[in-house]
């Protein structure tokens, strides 16, 4: 595998490989088998695979966890070594941002007013300005992201068809704990408390599961998930209940749907989902 931490090198060494179908996994690192799963559905399709492991200012609000978001390069550099990674790309933020920030990549649609961006105003933009500029540079057929981070999918899908980018966006299954917590680089955060607490979010959603199945009706079926993630001392930011495209609220529970949730436990806010698509529980 080779480490790769400037622009330059990275297209240098991308010369060599054009007409190879090249697929791309973006992560902020700290990696998990979430990662690795996006990683491996990578390899299975690709000639060449790239993963970029950068932890991106411009996505973090002004009072969230970039300083503290737990970094270990080299720890990340064996992982995606021993899963037959081709290129690693550890760029520095000025890399990417050589000359700070004057360009913007917003999507300017209503599904990224809602849910997660309620509380991060500013995050889906950084994230649009970040897998942008990688999507330029790195020219991929294919980019594997987590469903986990569905509202963020649905942005850089159609974010990548306005764009005419041309690279096929891939939506990767949840990948959780034998227990059921969704893998994410944040439950470091977590207290032993809060990680037996945590576990309502992924238990509230199977529940809503059942529930849609037995023809609940969607508030009522949202008012459990809260009540169950309350009474484990959660605190929740959000239960929405959406389309899985555009994530337009619905109320009927008749066809394909995503069922989002934010909460808090102690300091730290995780997300996770269940949806149905195409009439199949993912
Ligand atoms: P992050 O490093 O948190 O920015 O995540 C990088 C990619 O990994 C994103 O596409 C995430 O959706 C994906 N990802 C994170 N956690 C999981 C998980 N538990 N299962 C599947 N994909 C995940």
């Amino acid at each position: 595998m080779k480490i790769i931490k400037t622009v330059k090198e990275l297209r240098s060494e991308l010369s060599n490989h054009r007409g190879e179908r090249i697929g791309f996994v973006p992560t902020m690192g700290f990696l998990h088998a979430g990662h690795l799963s996006l990683v491996r559905a990578c390899r299975s399709k690709a000639d060449l695979t790239v993963v970029s492991v950068f932890v991106n200012p411009t996505q973090f609000g002004p009072n969230e966890d970039y300083d503290r978001y737990p970094r270990d390069e080299e720890r990340d550099a064996n992982m995606l070594a021993s899963e037959g990674v081709d290129i690693m790309f550890v760029p520095q933020p000025s890399e990417i941002y050589p000359e700070g920030n004057a360009t913007d990549i917003t999507v300017n649609a209503d599904m990224t007013k809602k849910l997660c961006a309620k509380t991060r105003p500013t995050h889906f933009d950084g994230v649009t300005n970040v897998v942008a500029r990688l999507f330029c540079l790195i020219k991929p057929d294919m980019a594997f992201f987590g469903r986990k981070d569905a509202q963020q999918l649905a942005i850089i899908q159609r974010m990548a068809k306005d764009l005419l980018i041309g690279t096929e966006v891939i939506g990767c299954p949840i990948v959780r704990e034998a227990d059921g917590l969704a893998l994410s680089s944040r439950n470091t955060y977590l207290t032993p408390k809060e990680r037996v607490d945590a576990l309502s979010i992924s238990k509230s959603l199977l529940q809503a599961e059942k529930d849609v199945d037995s023809g609940m009706h969607a508030e009522q079926v949202r008012e459990r998930i809260i009540q169950t993630i309350e009474q484990a001392d959660g605190r929740v930011d959000y239960v929405e209940i959406v389309d899985p495209n555009t994530l337009e609220e619905i109320e009927l529970l008749d066809g394909d749907y995503l069922i989002a949730v934010a909460a808090y436990f102690g300091k730290t806010r995780l997300i996770d989902n269940i949806a149905r698509m195409n009439g199949e529980c993912i």
